[in-house]
Formats: structure tokens, sequence, C-alpha cells
């Protein structure tokens, strides 16, 4: 399998890594959006949020919390964005699970922005019935 980040798994590419334990470790993006970007990468390979087991991702998101916190002290940064991309539509580049973690500063590069959809009464609840039944 072709996958960047298991090869950094495995040794074979060098990373940044500022946390590792049993099933994760964590690395500074190597394109960063901000100062501390940090990606939080699961060791087992999982594509995205429809594969990865449950009990691991909680885990991931624990440490994202971990982690966001230790940003915030070291930088003195109070705004973060928690990011996480599945399929190419949503803008996933490497197609193994990982979680951002980008701290925020003012007037910085980072856009994240849409405009609302309209959606009609009838529909709303048609999406509504429709989650509700296949959760
Ligand atoms: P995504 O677009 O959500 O799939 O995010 C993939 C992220 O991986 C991007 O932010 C890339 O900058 C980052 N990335 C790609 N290759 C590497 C690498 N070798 N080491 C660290 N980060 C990487
Ligand atoms: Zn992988």
């Amino acid at each position: 399998m072709n996958c960047i980040f298991c090869e950094i798994l495995n040794g074979n590419i060098p990373c940044n890594k500022v946390f590792e334990n049993d099933n994760f470790i964590a690395i500074l993006d190597a394109f960063p959006a901000n100062e501390g970007h940090t990606l939080i990468i699961p060791k087992k390979h999982f594509e995205n949020i429809f594969e990865i087991d449950g009990e691991i991702l909680k885990e991931g998101y624990f440490i994202a919390q971990k982690i966001a916190n230790s940003i915030k002290k070291s930088f003195g940064i109070e705004n973060i964005n928690i990011l996480q991309n599945n399929g190419a539509l949503a803008g996933q580049t490497v197609n193994h699970f990982h979680i951002h973690i980008v701290p925020r500063k003012e007037n910085d590069n980072v856009i994240i922005k849409s405009t609302p959809v309209s959606i009609d009464n009838e529909k709303i609840k048609n999406i509504i019935d429709s989650i509700k039944s296949n959760m």
C-alpha cells in the first residue's frame, strides 16, 4: 500500500514527532497552515471516519485535547481549529485517518468558510427522518 503516513510510521520517511503512545503518533504538518499545526495519526491504517475503530477514534480526540492544551500553553494561543477530512471532496489528500490541530492567530492565512444553503421544511423533515433511521 502506498501510504505516506504508514511510511512515516514505519520509519521510512522522517517526521517531526511531538507525541507517541501505543496507538498514535502526533507530528508537525510538513506544510503547516500556522506554527504548531499538528496531525494526530493512528498507528493502524484506517482510511477515514467510516472505517476507524470507535475506541481508537475516542483516544484520538482525547489526544487532540491534550495537544490543544499543550499548544495553548506553548504559544499562548486561545483559538484552535480541530479538523478532520474524509474523502477527496472534503479535502482529504492522505487516505490514512488523521486529525488536524490548527492554532489560530489574528489575521492569519487560514480560511475555513461557507455560505449557508437554503433548505425547505419538507426537506429538513426528510433529512431528520433519514439520519435517525440510518443510525
Ligand atoms: P488532509 O488534506 O486532511 O488529508 O491532510 C493531509 C495533511 O498531511 C496535509 O496538511 C499535508 O500538509 C500533510 N502532509 C503531507 N505529507 C506530509 C509529511 N510527509 N509529513 C507531515 N505532513 C504531511
Ligand atoms: Zn496508512
